[in-house]
């Protein structure tokens, strides 16, 4: 399986490259076709969407590695997401500006179930196992 100038990948949390589709990491992947798949399911608005999400949580994790408030930085960007959208109500706010905002929410909450936070007991491990795709 080629892993360089692979469209259908991303690097973890731990700059590991990981196949879009399988979570498994590139050079485990064994998904067929998976750069023509992935053009056809990232196509759509929920895709679109994803992809957005997907990109967030990169840059997320390189700003914040540490996991210690995530669940604060969630509710934050929650209320920010209501914010956006009553300032579009009046005119303050593009469409696009109100989607990025329900993108980080939506990356912060893939990060909390992903990886947790410590303040909480929540332990991802007893939903994924030891063998976590994200981990
Ligand atoms: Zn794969």
């Amino acid at each position: 399986m080629e892993t360089e100038g692979r469209e259908c990948a991303y690097h973890d949390h731990q700059r590991r490259l990981r196949c879009t589709e399988c979570g498994l990491f590139v050079v485990q992947c064994q998904c067929e076709d998976v750069e023509h798949n992935a053009h056809h399911r990232l196509w759509g608005d929920d895709g679109k969407m994803i992809r957005a999400i997907r990109g967030e949580i990169g840059q997320h994790r390189e700003a914040f590695p540490n996991t210690h408030y995530l669940m604060a930085g969630l509710v934050e960007a929650t209320g920010d997401l209501m914010k956006s959208l009553i300032q579009q109500q009046i005119g303050n706010r593009q469409p696009a500006e109100v989607f990025h905002e329900a993108v980080k929410v939506a990356a912060l909450a893939v990060r909390m179930g992903t990886e947790g936070d410590p303040d909480f007991p929540y332990e991802p491990y007893a939903v994924f196992g030891e063998e976590s795709s994200s981990t």
